[in-house]
């Protein structure tokens, strides 16, 4: 049995929606656990750091934007955070989400059913985690120690 963790972001498309609840239900149905929860008041420098990975590339603006609300009407910055617990979690809960561009994924999956296309960036609703290595460095960015449960 392979337990891991893994970050969830529910991005501001879906905020703006109120899909939090409903893309949440989704990985509960899973069996995995939640072990973190927390709304995060996102800053430009830590949105960089989780998207270092996108360091020169030329949507990295529009992801800022994006991911800072400012085309989901949130002046606040708010993000909703999770950290999910359970077997496999990393794999599974990808496999749940679908590919990243929402035009591709398959429309049962939650980037499918709920993300668009807009402004040139791909709204695609919620984040996780690639890999179980990306995952504790992503739930380090946005958690401290004692807000995940062990
Ligand atoms: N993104 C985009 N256009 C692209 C590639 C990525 O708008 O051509 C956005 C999209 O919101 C994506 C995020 O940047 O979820 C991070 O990209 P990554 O390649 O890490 O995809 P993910 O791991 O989220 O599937
Ligand atoms: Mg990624």
């Amino acid at each position: 049995m392979l337990m891991e963790q893994t970050l969830i972001l529910i991005k501001p498309d879906a905020i703006e929606k109120r899909l939090t609840g409903i893309i949440l239900s989704r990985f509960e149905a899973l069996g995995l656990e939640i072990a973190g929860a927390k709304v995060v008041c996102a800053t430009e420098e830590l949105l960089r750091e989780h998207y270092a990975n996108l360091q020169g590339s030329p949507f990295l603006d529009g992801v800022l934007k994006f991911m800072l609300g400012e085309y989901n009407h949130l002046p606040d910055h708010r993000i909703h955070a999770f950290v999910l617990r359970g077997e496999n979690a990393v794999a599974r809960v990808r496999a749940a989400l679908g590919a990243t561009n929402p035009e591709k994924a398959d429309p049962w999956t939650l980037r499918g059913q709920f993300g668009c296309i807009k402004n040139g960036v791909m709204q695609n609703a919620v984040h996780a985690s690639g890999t179980p290595e990306e995952a504790q460095r992503e739930i380090n960015l946005w958690f401290k120690p004692e807000e995940v449960l062990k």
